[in-house]
């Protein structure tokens, strides 16, 4: 098994152009921070709207090379956290995000199609089962905010035998269908939208982290290590990185991390299991394992239980963690037993920014011209398109539909996350005992008390776990 921060997606896509460093001083209409998807959507959407603009693109390492590039590839709607957005936004205005977030789905396989990007895109469905009692029924809440908000012909729920046609896990429970969802190969995408930025003249830039960003006069000025650049407006589109020091947000945004493993090729066992229908799956714990198959007959499977990131460690243990590792194979031999004796060719993990509320906040800054986009919490792949489009209204000063979506809000509204040392020791203690918990309901154990109660404490702060 090679087991390192990067994974298998970036390898398979193969070798990618490099990007020469920001130097000297440059001036640009807009600059985006960041080259994921958020970034790399943002530049796409701005200059498709304004081809005449000058756009500049900054990745502090390699463009496409961080989260963007190795998750899961679960292209998602955000009809799965709908009771949530209900909650915070109210069902009109959840309502259009959720529909919204329902095109971004298949306006990235638009995407693909029109530039000519095979991103494995697949349009699949996304099936939530349970995997123990304890899970059943988890997504009632959900759907019963669907359906008061005259939601009826949304997701299906699955009886245990429906969930077994689908893929016949001895693990699995009952579930619940959702129809608009696909699966792409994450590298391929993010290096297709890239492609695309670069043909319509966004100017990228490599190994050219912003070190420095000064909002505070009429233009905004970002140093890098080499150069300096200025731009009417800019977009802060890195992420985990805004949970670090001297980021405008580090109060609102708290750094989990995901890890995942892909199986050598198993044509068999994916026959063996019926799961010919390429659908993405996850289970129903707060700390989700996530679980795929691939066009070239692999199995890959994700755990959201890495640990809590200290301050803005990105790199190290959020990336490269054996021991977390461990425990995303037990997942893949408990749900896939019969993979026991089969190779795992490749395993890494990445962080995961995570707001308060489990949801992406786009946020303009008090300044009016630097405009941010963070919070995903492990949902960004299909969001991200949409969240570009709204960031693009943001910097055009453009009225439209993508402008007025409510995840758009002051940053004085957004919900704050615990201050350090709290947000690591506390996230950590939590975050541990949720793993006791849930590894206890998975195994018919009952949960020990202190595990229970201390899971319970982000409820009572109002910090939300799940969706
Ligand atoms: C293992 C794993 C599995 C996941 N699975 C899924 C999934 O299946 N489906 C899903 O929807 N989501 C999933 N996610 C989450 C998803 O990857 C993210 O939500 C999404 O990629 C966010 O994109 P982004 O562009 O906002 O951030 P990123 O991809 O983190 O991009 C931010 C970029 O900014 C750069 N940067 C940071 N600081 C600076 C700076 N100062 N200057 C310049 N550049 C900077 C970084 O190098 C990085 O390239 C997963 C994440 C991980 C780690």
């Amino acid at each position: 098994m090679i087991h390192k921060a990067h994974g298998y997606w970036i390898e398979e896509a193969g070798s990618q152009p490099t990007y020469p460093p920001l130097e000297g001083e440059r001036q640009f209409d807009a600059i985006v921070v960041g080259g994921g998807f958020t970034g790399l959507w943002t530049a796409f959407h701005l200059k498709t709207a304004e081809p005449d603009l000058k756009v500049a693109l900054l990745e502090s390492h390699r463009i496409g090379h961080g989260p963007s590039g190795r998750n899961g590839g679960f292209v998602d709607a955000m009809w799965v956290s709908f009771a949530s957005l209900g909650a915070r936004y109210g069902d009109e205005a959840a309502l259009r995000l959720a529909r919204a977030s329902e095109r971004s789905v298949t306006q990235v396989g638009e995407f693909c199609e029109e530039h000519g990007v095979d991103a494995w895109y697949r349009l699949s469905g996304y099936l939530n089962v349970s995997t123990a009692p304890a899970q059943d029924g988890s997504w009632d809440r959900n759907l019963k905010a669907m359906r008061a908000a005259g939601i009826i012909d949304g997701p299906r729920e699955l009886t245990p035998e429906a969930v077994q046609e689908v893929c016949a896990s001895p693990a699995f429970r009952g579930g619940v269908h959702y129809g608009a969802a696909a699966t792409v190969q994450p590298a391929r995408l993010a290096f297709g939208i890239r492609a695309a930025c670069e043909e319509l003249g966004v100017t990228l830039f490599e190994e050219s982290p912003a070190v420095r960003i000064d909002d505070s006069g009429s233009q905004v000025r970002i140093l890098t290590p080499k150069g300096r650049a200025s731009a009417d407006r800019i977009v802060l589109a890195n992420g985990p990185a805004l949970a670090g020091q001297g980021s405008p947000l580090r109060q609102n945004v708290t750094l989990a991390s995901s890890h995942m493993v892909i199986t050598e090729p198993v044509p068999d066992v994916i026959e063996e299991l019926g799961w010919t229908g390429g659908e993405a799956i996850s289970d129903c714990r707060a700390l989700l394992t996530y679980f795929r198959t691939t066009p070239d007959g692999r199995l890959a499977l994700g755990w959201g239980g890495g640990r809590i990131v200290a301050g803005s460690r990105r790199f190290g243990r959020a990336e490269l963690d054996a021991d977390v590792i461990e425990g995303v194979i037990k997942s893949l031999h408990r749900y896939f037993p019969m993979l026991a004796d089969r190779q795992i060719d490749y395993a890494w993990g990445g962080p995961i920014d995570a707001s308060a509320t489990h949801l992406p906040h786009v946020v303009s800054l008090p300044s009016g011209r630097a405009f941010a986009a963070f919070g995903y919490t492990g949902n960004g792949v299909g969001p991200s398109q949409m969240v570009g489009r709204s960031l693009a209204s943001l910097v055009l000063d453009r009225r439209d539909e993508y402008r007025d979506l409510p995840f758009i809000e002051p940053a004085s509204a957004l919900t704050r996350v615990p201050p350090e040392p709290f947000r690591w020791a506390g996230g950590a203690m939590i975050r541990e005992a949720i793993g006791r918990k849930e590894e206890a309901e998975l195994t018919g154990r009952s949960v020990d008390p202190v595990s229970a109660a201390i899971s319970r404490i982000p409820a009572l702060i109002g910090f939300h776990i799940g969706r």
